[in-house]
């Protein structure tokens, strides 16, 4: 067998399939992975969502492929799901089931009401379900089943004692409502019963590509992520047992296998939102979980991020100095005093002019002036006498003389070198990462069409997501811009506030 064969084939039930089942591809994906991964399938949801008719569509995919449909009561007795007593063998003093045309003999298995299972036929289901071996009286025979899907309106109740058989479904998919009109419409008036899958499976092929799949390298940084996930969940107090694990690990390799990989790559990773809730309350939670960490990894700004947002830091805290005295502007005071008296606030009615237009430091008493050059500043904390207002020059004439406070408006000379020389290395950095993003995504969007299981939506999400990161990379050329500016000082107030300037 020709592994794109196979692969081809899976792309065109795909393609006849969503034809006919709208918003259904993560449940058409992921019925067909489990198929060839010989995995079981619970399909959850309220009556009219085209549960049974999906997965008996989906069994219709096998060729030649024995097919056991079964409607589970609480009443349901092993003769209907085994098959009945044989009367030969009784005669004989022996004990065993005519199989033929029942669950022990089936490939493909569909159980309608699957949590109705009720204790006398469920460890034989288990054991089916399990180890593809039923015991028939004295013999055991082996079962060459592949899935079994399982329909069901709701989960088993805590205490029912059916915990092992909801753990036997390794895929599980919440079936919901149609939610697009167009859609509905199209299932209210045409006859998707009549649709007959024309593209097959053929049994070998998928018995070959399981082979092929068992011994597929899983890529480092799947494993990474997989031990990851597990530490969250944990966290999250969602548990999924060491043996799901495994079996986890395989659905990736068929997967890949399918793909033609000869690896298991980091894009899988996506399937695993299909296997792991335990309830469909957890689902969301898990998606964005997986979605995350399968777009995280590779180029990340995190730590540019931090040491532009240091440099720029540094600087603002050189050209901060400290003033000697307090400095309020008269100006602002008195407008700002005048809209509260206005509105009868006593706010502000007394002695202390607010927060924000005292200045305690250079950077903020500059930026002020540049901002409105014709305001004029007390000096300390005496506001009794609004006269004795100031303009900025006489306040830095005036600290000159009494306390010896120069005005440092641009940095010290060593300082600028400094920050100048990390100011380069920072902004080829950045370069560097946006050269390193593009072409990450170009590999990216190439990988996700490469592969056949990760649906439309999943892809568009995760280009998405990882778009968001491009963002990250704009913050940081605009925090480099205001270093730059800062750098050239004194332009920098000038340019900052030029446009602020000019309306005052
Ligand atoms: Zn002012």
């Amino acid at each position: 067998m020709k592994v794109s064969d196979l692969k081809n084939t899976i792309i065109n039930i795909k393609q006849e399939f969503s034809t006919y089942f709208k918003e259904r591809d993560a449940e058409i994906n992921g019925s067909l992975l489990a198929l060839l991964s010989g995995e079981h399938v619970l399909l959850l949801g309220p009556p009219g969502t085209a549960k049974t008719l999906l997965a008996n569509k989906i069994c219709e995919t096998i060729e030649g492929g024995n097919f056991f449909h079964y409607l589970l009561t609480r009443f349901s007795t092993p003769e209907e799901v085994f098959g009945p007593l044989s009367l030969k063998a009784l005669e004989r003093d022996e004990f065993s089931r005519r199989v033929e045309g029942y669950l022990p003999t089936a490939h493909i298995a569909l159980l309608d009401e699957i949590f109705k299972a009720n204790s006398s036929i469920l460890n034989s289901l288990l054991t089916v379900l399990n180890e593809r071996k039923y015991h028939n009286g004295k013999e055991v025979m082996d079962v060459p089943l592949f899935s079994v899907f399982g329909a069901s309106n709701e989960l088993p109740e805590e205490d029912e004692g059916l915990e092992a058989l909801y753990d036997r479904f390794l895929f599980r998919f919440r079936v919901d409502y149609i939610q697009h009109e167009e859609n509905l419409e199209r299932l209210i008036f045409e006859n998707t019963e009549d649709f007959v899958p024309s593209t097959k499976l053929n049994i070998e092929e998928m018995r070959e590509i399981q082979e092929r799949a068992r011994n597929l390298p899983v890529d480092p940084e799947v494993r990474t992520i997989v031990k990851g996930l597990r530490r969250e969940l944990k966290n999250s107090n969602i548990f999924v047992s060491d043996r799901r694990w495994k079996k986890i690990v395989n659905v990736l390799r068929v997967a890949s296998a399918v793909n033609g990989h000869s690896s298991v790559n980091r894009m899988t990773v996506v399937l695993l939102q299909h296997v792991l809730w335990d309830v469909p309350e957890q689902k969301e939670t898990i998606r964005k979980l997986i979605l995350d960490r399968v777009v995280s990894g590779g180029t990340d700004t995190g730590k540019l991020k931090l040491d532009v947002f240091d440099l720029k830091n540094s600087i603002y805290r050189c050209l901060q100095n400290e003033l000697p005295d307090l400095v309020a502007c008269n100006k602002c005071y008195a407008e700002e005093k005048k809209t509260t008296d206005g509105m009868r606030s006593s706010r502000f009615s007394g002695i202390k002019p607010p927060k924000s237009l005292t200045f305690d430091n250079t950077l903020d008493f500059l930026k002020h002036h540049t901002e409105f050059p014709n305001h004029t500043y007390i000096i300390g904390l005496d506001y009794s006498n609004l006269n004795s207002s100031q303009s900025f020059e006489s306040v830095a004439e005036l600290f000159r003389r009494k306390y010896g406070f120069e005005f440092k408006i641009s940095l010290d000379y060593g300082d600028k070198k400094l920050y100048e020389k990390e100011y380069k290395h920072l902004e080829e950095r950045l370069n560097y990462f946006k050269r390193q993003i593009q072409e990450e995504e170009k590999a990216l969007e190439k990988t996700l069409r490469e592969n056949i299981w990760v649906s439309e939506q999943d892809t568009q999400e995760i280009l998405i997501k990882y778009r968001s990161k491009n963002t990250d990379t704009y913050e940081i050329a605009n925090y480099l811009n205001e270093i730059r500016l800062l750098l050239e000082k004194p332009k920098v107030f000038d340019v900052s506030f030029e446009k602020a300037g000019e309306v005052a």
